[in-house]
């Protein structure tokens, strides 16, 4: 039978990690008579859920097999029980094992999870309706995430992360990991890898820092890319294991399209389309706020400091630009209106942008004066004449293009340069060999 195996760890701030949790699973399960129907499912949810520390992110693992599905239940929570933080706030996993097909009512879930706000009462209300089995550890947070895992079906874009997790001795020290090496291998597969390196600061993105048991993670467009990728980094300590997951980063699964003003909720993932109603102006902080405007209303979208030079982009947009701004929903407080944090900006049609001087007289070539409030231009000394003002088209420097942030600053869902006019139809993928060790 198939069964659907949902983890979230909801990953506490001093470390531990879900997908570490959901590898061990799979070596339990490798050992025994299992057939995976697909990769470990890594799947990221809504990152503006305001409780979450981290990346928001849950795993799914999809198999065939004779064990029952509350002996598969029972695995999963002794590792667990094993790996997790328990005690820590914050932490608290979850785990649903669904036996059969995905129901509709646990694919709606998923997307709901990835978009806006669910709580532990509605994943219950799901998990009753389709017979599956769940434990929620503490507040019961976790079964949110397990369930939206086995939901998140993965039938659209995907990409691949190759995960490479330290020893036990060696949490917690420096990593080592050859930047050289880093380099060297961003450069070499940039077709088919993404993230690996900030570009604005020289900053290596795919080792985590803190106290956490990922060496590394390697993001790309395939296995065999991330796999590739993997081999040629110079690592010098011992590895403990390595996963490849098929996950929905990178491929903007989270943002719902065209949202008018007026119905924009907290807390939710969201592109809406208007015009740039105001000059855009810089905050205290070094944050860069516009007001964007639809036929509903007005929100201010924010780029933040940490966005570096995207910054730019947003204060160079004029009144009467046409724009679509990406991202999530801040609720008002602090004296703060309701604010669109943006992960990207698209300029759809930029305004022309026109100066006018006085004209200049043929015959000195200085500037003309008025004659007087509506009357023509004129040079005393030549006494030349001009009808009215010289209107002239300024060069907007910027592109009508989608603008992203430097990766540093990218959401895990966010989908980066690179990845554009690569968007694949996913669908469950038998691994091939050589996609986990031990
Ligand atoms: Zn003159």
């Amino acid at each position: 039978m198939r069964i659907h195996i949902g983890i979230d760890d909801t990953d506490s701030l001093s470390g531990g990690c879900t997908t570490r949790i959901a590898a061990d699973v799979v070596l339990t399960l490798a050992k025994k008579s299992v057939r995976f129907l697909d990769y470990p499912n890594l799947i990221r949810l809504n990152p503006n859920v305001p409780w979450k520390t981290r990346g928001n992110g849950a795993v799914c693992l999809r198999i065939e097999s004779d064990i029952r599905p509350e002996a598969v239940l029972e695995l999963a929570m002794d590792e667990i029980e094993r790996g997790s933080r328990l005690g820590d706030p914050g932490t608290d996993p979850g785990v649903v094992v669904l036996e059969g097909t995905v129901p509709s009512d646990v694919i709606e879930f998923g997307e709901e999870a990835l978009t806006r706000i669910v709580t532990p009462t509605d994943a219950m209300s799901v998990i009753k309706k389709v017979n599956a089995q769940a434990i929620g550890y503490c507040s019961g947070q976790g079964i949110i995430g397990a369930l939206a895992a086995i939901g998140t079906v993965l039938d659209r874009d995907c990409t691949f992360e190759l995960i490479a997790y330290r020893s036990r001795a060696f949490i917690g020290k420096p990593r080592q990991v050859d930047e050289e090496s880093i380099f060297q291998m961003s450069e070499e597969m940039k077709e088919v890898t993404f993230n690996n390196v900030d570009p604005e600061t020289g900053r290596i993105l795919i080792t985590p820092r803190g106290p956490d048991p990922i060496l590394c993670g390697v993001r790309g467009e395939s296995a065999e890319a991330v796999r590739k990728a993997f081999q040629m980094l110079r690592i010098r300590e011992p590895i403990d294991a390595w996963m490849i997951f098929r996950t929905n980063q990178g491929t903007d699964a989270h943002l719902v399209t065209n949202v008018a003003v007026s119905e924009l909720q907290d807390n939710c993932a969201v592109i809406v389309e208007g015009t740039v109603k105001e000059k855009p102006r810089t905050i205290r902080g070094g944050h860069a706020i516009f007001l964007l405007e639809d036929q509903t209303g007005s929100v201010h979208c924010a780029a933040y400091e940490p966005t570096g030079k995207f910054r730019e982009v947003v204060k160079r947009l004029e009144p009467g630009d046409r724009v679509r701004g990406f991202g999530g929903v801040r609720p008002p407080g602090d004296g703060i209106p309701r604010t669109l944090n943006l992960e990207k900006l698209e300029v759809l049609k930029l305004v022309a942008s026109v100066t006018s001087k006085n004209p200049v007289c043929p015959k000195c070539g200085k500037r003309m004066k008025s004659a007087g409030k509506g009357q023509s231009f004129r040079c005393r000394r030549c006494e030349t004449h001009a009808p009215s003002k010289i209107h002239s088209e300024v060069r907007r420097d910027l592109q009508e293009t989608v603008h992203l942030p430097p990766p540093r600053a990218h959401r895990h869902l966010t989908k980066p340069y690179v990845r554009y006019q690569r968007e694949r139809c996913g669908s469950s993928l038998p691994p091939t060999s050589g996609w986990h060790s031990p």
